[in-house]
């Protein structure tokens, strides 16, 4: 109904049909039943929907005077011969402004706990800046040419200088929304638009001296509050945050201060009207004011988001940045159909490092891996910090299986060179575990988790890197349950140990033995001391694992040594072992218990336990050696030292590895690292085991070596104690090679 008077209106006004009691009818009341309408229409609005419900009241009241004002004109003031300006009509018609102004703040507020100043400013410099532009351009013919004195001209101002800053504020809301299409404020705004052109309108008619109200101007009106009384009925869009990001900010109060210096500029050459002028000026000042909040703001804002998306240390992306970059692969790898890949790297003993050297250089350690790791990524690769020692790599789509190991392989080449840190060259390798999306998993969190999984399998298979397997994902919870039941069978003796035979490589003679522990698990079988021992000792049973093997071993070497046989028993230990000072007190109250030599003991160590804190066990190491314990380096050639650091550690046996033991035969590098290896250990006056004998080829080989020691399959498995003193027995009776 209130667009058909519209529309009925407007008809009248192009085509002009109906006779003169149809004009009147027409200009008099279509406006006046319009207001009324759309009065109505706010009013049952905010009567009906409890959704800001205040400030419709406000706006209904506000269109309801405006519509009393063109009532009371329409009845009375038109035919009084010269109404006074302002009128009472005035009043009423204005009092549209303070109430939209207060109703628009208040539905602006809604949703928003605080409104930034700046936004306000928004507002202010707009209304301001249009206003300076509006005093230069329209207002001047109506300041020439206007009667009545300065109220009379104040109060025809009042209309299009009202409207403006409504749609100034509107825009400011519009600004503080982050420039989100919304139909309920973009129709407010085009409504206080559309009166504002209706005042213009009106204004240069009434300066022109041309006074029609029955003109365009009028149908403009009742748009413009038609408008109005549509919005009220817009859903409201969802309230999201401000949008403060970004140099849009800038741009709202950049226009208007460039709008007022051009006024001032022109101010000098054509002389512009003291409001004018002075607008110009509080535009500039007001300009500058919410310039300067901007750049405060995107300042703060913009460090913000730095320190809240990149890594202190490192100035590399943190975690929280990754997952997002992981989440935008996790959307293209879908929409392109093609793979991308998480790659977690991990350092290898770091702790270590950082105790040894201290936190700074652990620190600086960091702070150069990232430039060698950057040096091997694309362009749209992302490279972050997770934290601690641990480094992540999104590889953006597409990257395959192929292309994820590829990467994996380079990081690891780029931290082959020597670091240098606090003066101290470091060698450092890392474990790297590999997750491909959309194969292992389509969510951030999941994709994180898996790369983890697989950086550990890495890290105690000594790949270097693994691909995520799910078999060994379920494999890893079952480890969970382990440790219960490790805890368990240590307290319930459940634990045994197997022996395998050290001969003289030269005569095949049996003089010693390995003890190497057994785990008979109820339910999962037999279960692998290299399964179960780096599990322990995560677990924290470590030192209880020892004592027993150690325990075992003592006990068979003393009922052996009771039988006649001389046997050398050699334990391994762990790195809680080493780092336990009583240790070689519990070691020696074992040997005297059980009434064995110290001299009959070899404890079997690692380069890699020795490394996670040289001092403390190095006085561990000397104080067992003083009590006539001998030491062993086990697996040589597969820890750090070289061979010139063999020279510093106090022990009197190197146990080559069966990695190199095992390819002496094909390899003729390894033969001859074998080799030199014999030959300055026995420099160093130390004996030489070969590890991993599995055939007489490579028995004689180690024997033309010099090798003192093998231990293998070829002499024998690991053994249970009763087949052990069988093979004694058996061996005991053959004359010796
Ligand atoms: P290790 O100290 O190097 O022990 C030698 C390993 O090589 C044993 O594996 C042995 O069965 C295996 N082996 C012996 N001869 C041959 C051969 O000719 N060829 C091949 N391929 N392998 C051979 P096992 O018993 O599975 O033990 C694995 C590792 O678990 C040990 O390596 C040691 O590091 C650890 N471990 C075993 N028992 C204990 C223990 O009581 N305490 C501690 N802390 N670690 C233990
Ligand atoms: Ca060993
Ligand atoms: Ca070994």
């Amino acid at each position: 109904m209130l667009w058909l008077t519209i529309a009925v209106a407007a008809a009248h006004t192009l085509v002009g049909f109906g006779g003169h009691a149809i004009n009147l009818l027409i200009r008099d009341w279509a406006s006046s039943l319009v207001y009324v309408l759309a009065a109505l229409i706010v009013a049952l609005r905010a009567a009906r929907v409890r959704e800001s419900r205040g400030p419709w009241i406000v706006m209904a009241v506000g269109v309801s005077l405006y519509g009393l004002g063109n009532l009371l004109w329409a009845l009375w003031l038109e035919h009084v011969p010269s109404p006074p300006i302002p009128s009472v009509c005035d009043g009423l018609w204005l009092a549209l402004y303070p109430a939209s102004y207060v109703g628009l703040v208040w539905l602006a507020r809604t949703g928003h706990r605080r409104v930034p100043a700046g936004v306000w400013l928004d507002g202010i410099v707009a209304g301001l800046g249009i206003g300076a532009v509006c005093a230069a351009i329209v207002f001047r013919p109506v300041l020439h040419t206007a009667s009545g004195g300065g109220l009379a001209v104040a109060t025809n101002l009042a209309y299009p200088v009202g409207d403006l800053l409504l749609a100034a504020l509107v825009m400011g809301v519009f600004a503080l929304r982050g420039w989100r299409p919304d139909r309920r404020w973009a129709l407010l705004g085009a409504g206080f638009l559309v009166l504002c052109i209706a005042d213009s309108i009106y204004l240069l008619k009434v300066a022109s001296g041309a006074f029609d109200s029955s003109s365009v101007a009028n149908l403009f009106y009742m748009s413009g509050v038609g408008l109005l009384a549509v919005a009220a009925w817009q859903r409201p869009a969802p309230v999201e945050r401000p949008n403060l990001h970004g140099w849009s900010m800038l741009l709202v109060p950049g226009a208007f201060i460039t709008t007022a210096i051009v006024l001032l500029a022109f101010d000098h050459a054509h002389p512009l009207t003291p409001l004018a002028r002075a607008l110009a000026l509080m535009t500039l000042a007001a300009g500058f004011l919410r310039a300067g909040l901007s750049f405060r703001d995107l300042r703060t804002l913009t460090t913000a988001q730095r320190e809240a998306l990149t890594d202190d240390l490192t100035s590399l992306a943190n975690r929280r940045q990754l997952v997002r970059r992981l989440e935008q692969a996790v959307i293209v790898a879908h929409d392109t159909r093609s793979a991308a890949a998480l790659l977690v790297i991990d350092l290898d003993h770091f702790k270590e490092i950082n105790d040894t050297l201290g936190h700074p250089a652990g620190d600086e350690l960091l702070r150069q891996i990232g430039p060698r790791l950057l040096a091997v990524l694309r362009d749209g690769d992302t490279l972050a910090r997770l934290g601690g020692d641990e480094f992540a790599i999104v590889l953006g789509a597409p990257s395959d299986r192929l292309a994820a190991l590829k990467v994996a392989d380079n990081v690891r080449g780029a931290l082959t060179e020597a670091f240098n840190v606090a003066d101290v060259r470091l060698m450092i390798t890392a474990s790297i575990g590999i997750a491909l999306l959309p194969e292992h998993g389509d969510s951030a969190d999941e994709l994180l988790r898996m790369a983890d999984v697989a950086m550990y399998e890495a890290k105690h298979a000594h790949t270097g890197r693994e691909l995520y397997s799910a078999r060994r994902d379920n494999h890893s919870l079952e480890r969970l349950t382990l440790i219960g039941d490790l805890e368990h069978a240590l307290a319930a003796d459940a634990i045994a140990v197997h022996f395998q035979p050290l001969a003289e490589a030269a005569t095949g003679a049996i003089v010693g033995v390995e003890a190497l522990v057994r785990w008979h698990h109820p339910v999962a079988g037999a279960i692998a001391p290299d399964d179960f021992v780096t599990l322990a000792e995560h677990a924290g049973l470590g030192r209880a694992l020892t004592t027993r093997v150690l325990g075992l071993a003592l006990d068979q070497c003393r009922d052996w040594q009771a039988a006649g046989h001389a046997l050398d028993v050699s334990v391994n230990v762990t790195v809680a072992d080493l780092l336990d000072s009583d240790f070689p007190d519990d070691v020696t109250a074992a040997l005297e218990a059980r009434g064995v030599s110290p001299h009959a003991l070899i404890i079997e160590i690692t380069e890699r336990s020795i490394f996670s804190d040289p001092i403390r066990i190095t006085a561990v190491l000397d104080d067992l050696r003083a009590r006539g314990i001998r030491l062993a380096l086990d697996d040589f050639g597969t820890g750090y030292s070289s061979l010139t650091h063999l020279r510093t550690l106090p022990v009197s046996e190197v146990k080559i590895d069966r990695s190199f033991v095992a390819k002496m035969t094909t390899d003729r590098a390894d033969a001859a690292i074998v080799a030199t290896t014999i030959e300055l250990a026995h420099a160093l006056d130390m004996t030489v085991v070969g590890e991993g004998v599995e055939n007489d080829e490579t028995w004689q080989l180690l024997a033309d070596a010099g090798c003192d020691f093998i231990q293998g399959y070829a002499l024998a498995s690991p053994l249970p104690a009763a087949s052990l003193t069988a093979l004694l027995e058996r061996s005991a009776l053959l004359p010796t090679a």
